[in-house]
This record gives structure tokens, sequence and C-alpha cells, in this order.
């Protein structure tokens, strides 16, 4: 970033033979987050989180995030919504909903080198939050959905379910206290380490950007909507069938293989591989697990077929909506 918030439009810079990728996503409350539920740290945090994994998925280097936020005026008491810029701080102890959600956003753009380089806040009847990130990747480098070939090798990073028990046990949580709009739930500390995955999703941009830099991987996509979803996107993007051994599925503690399929929100990056491509066990300090293989796509065989000692069984996209 040359020139940040300030000015008219911010200013970047990339390195001569890069292309940039951009990515949006909207963020909107009872279908992304419940204000009464999620601490404004962690809605911040998944705000961000939602879009670098989109970059990490592409194998992209983040270069600045842009942010168009819509907030009640009850969460911005202390300050005015209309004074457009970001990043303001309230006296300590005294931090109102739109700080804190800047506090998680911020810390987790820090640690990815993302800086908030723009956007724009505004008074709104309900909380929605518009991101915007651009990366930088060598021309011809970026991971797609549309390269695996048949007899790959299909592996996913880190473990699959975790956000979607962490969800599960966020609404318990909700059903034991009186919660208000503006601070979300009250975290117990012995429940901070089983919501971590569903409150604090990390983006796997280190993995991505090693897979593209290695050229190790065919294609790749992150698992935003549940594997059993994603994995049908990546098929139907390359023109191929995928088989997925239910037995090597890496779910996260406390998990079901429900959660691990259709969960959702895990962020993790699938990809494909050559069949002898060398593929590490940890790639950044995250396991890197062998779920599958690429097939041959047919009408007489289902799209994603999910193998277990009993036999085989269709796959069906069952990825959840969390809150529709
Ligand atoms: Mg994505």
């Amino acid at each position: 970033v040359r020139l940040g918030i300030g000015d008219d439009c911010a200013l970047l810079c990339v390195k001569p033979g890069e292309e940039i990728a951009v990515t949006t996503d909207f963020s909107i409350t009872g279908r992304h987050f419940e204000l009464a539920w999620h601490p404004p740290e962690a809605i911040g945090h998944r705000v961000l989180a939602r879009g670098l994994s989109d970059l990490a998925a592409m194998g992209a280097r983040p270069l600045a995030a842009f942010l168009s936020l819509g907030v009640p005026a009850e969460l911005v008491r202390g300050g005015s919504a209309r004074s457009g810029k970001p990043g303001r701080q309230s006296r300590p102890g005294q931090q109102c909903w739109i700080d804190r959600f800047y506090n998680g956003l911020l810390a987790l753009a820090g640690e990815f080198h993302a800086p908030l380089a723009g956007g724009d806040l505004s008074e709104s009847p309900i909380a929605a939050a518009d991101i915007v990130l651009l990366g930088a990747v060598p021309q011809g480098k970026a991971l797609l959905r549309s390269g695996a070939r048949t007899g790959d090798a299909i592996y996913v990073t880190g473990s699959l379910g975790g956000a979607a028990a962490g969800l599960a046990l966020l609404k318990g949580l909700a059903g034991t206290q009186k919660t208000s709009a503006a601070v979300g739930l009250k975290i117990p500390r012995k429940f901070e380490a089983a919501l971590a995955r569903h409150l604090y999703p990390q983006p796997r941009v280190r993995q991505g950007l090693w897979l593209s830099k290695r050229g190790v991987a065919t294609a790749a996509i992150d698992l935003s909507d549940g594997l059993s979803t994603d994995l049908h996107h990546l098929c139907d993007e390359s023109g191929v069938a995928a088989e997925v051994n239910a037995d090597a599925l890496p779910i996260s503690a406390g998990a079901t293989l429900m959660q691990a399929l259709h969960g959702g929100e895990d962020y993790e990056l699938l990809f494909t591989a050559r069949p002898g491509a060398r593929v590490p066990r940890k790639i950044a300090g995250v396991p890197i697990t062998r779920i599958g293989s690429v097939t041959r796509r047919s009408t007489k065989r289902p799209v994603v077929t999910l193998v277990t000692p009993a036999g085989g069984e269709a796959l069906e996209a069952l990825g959840w909506e969390h809150f529709a």
C-alpha cells in the first residue's frame, strides 16, 4: 500500500509479473453472525478471515483490505457513525461495539499483512459488512478450481468440522445467558478452545502461498461452505468426479463426521495434486491429509462418492446455511 486511508483512493503497487486477485464477501447479521451471540472481536475477525481464505485458495499474497460497514447507531456510542474513518480508538475501558469489531479485524489484518486501506462507515438499520480483499500472485501461478485431473490425489489442510461443532456449542451457550446485542455472549474460559475454530478461524494463507510457489497443486478451493459442497464446486469446474475416504478424514476434536462433511466455515484448503507429487505431511506447521482421489466423470456415478467400510454412497452437497 503506497497510500492508504486519507485520500480519495488508496494506491497499491505490485511487483512486475504479478497479477491481482480480487474477492468480495458480504456478511450480514442473522445470516453470517448474530450480534447477541458473537463477541464483536470475533465478528471483525470472521469478516476478514472469509476474504483472506479466498486469497489463500488462489495462492495469492494479501495486499490490502477494503471494508464497507453499516451498523445501527447504538453500536457506535461514543463516536459519530458518519465520520467515515475506520480504526478510530476510544478511551480504554470504554470500547463500544465498533471499536471491538475493528480490534478483532485489525489484529488478523496485522498477522497476515493485509492492511485496511480504505472503506466506508454508515449508520444502518442492521449490521452488515462488505469486505474486499486484494492479493497478488505471479502471473499464471494462481491456484484454480478447474485444474483437477483424473487420478489426482485429494488433500485437505488442518481438520474439519471444528467450526460447526463450535457453532453448536455457541448456540447452547446462548440458551444459558442473558445476552445483549452490543457485546455478544460472555465466553467462559473453559469453552475458549472449543469455540476457537468457529469464532477465530485461521485462513490458510501461508499454505496456499506454499502450494502456488511450488506448483504442487493442480486445483484448489477453500472450505467455506463445507467439504461436500465445495468439493462439488471443484469437480464441476474441473469436469471430474471424486471419491472421499470417510476413514481418512481429519475430523476436529469434538466434531462429528456430519459436521466434517457438511459443516462449513472451517476455512481449510482442499487441493488436488498429481499422484506422484511430493506433498509434505505439514505445510507451515499445519497437517496435510490425503482424503481421496479424483475419478473420471460419468453419468452412471455420483459426482462425489463417500467410501466407507460398508461401501460407496453418493455424497450430496449439503453444506449448511448456518442461520438460514
Ligand atoms: Mg472461496
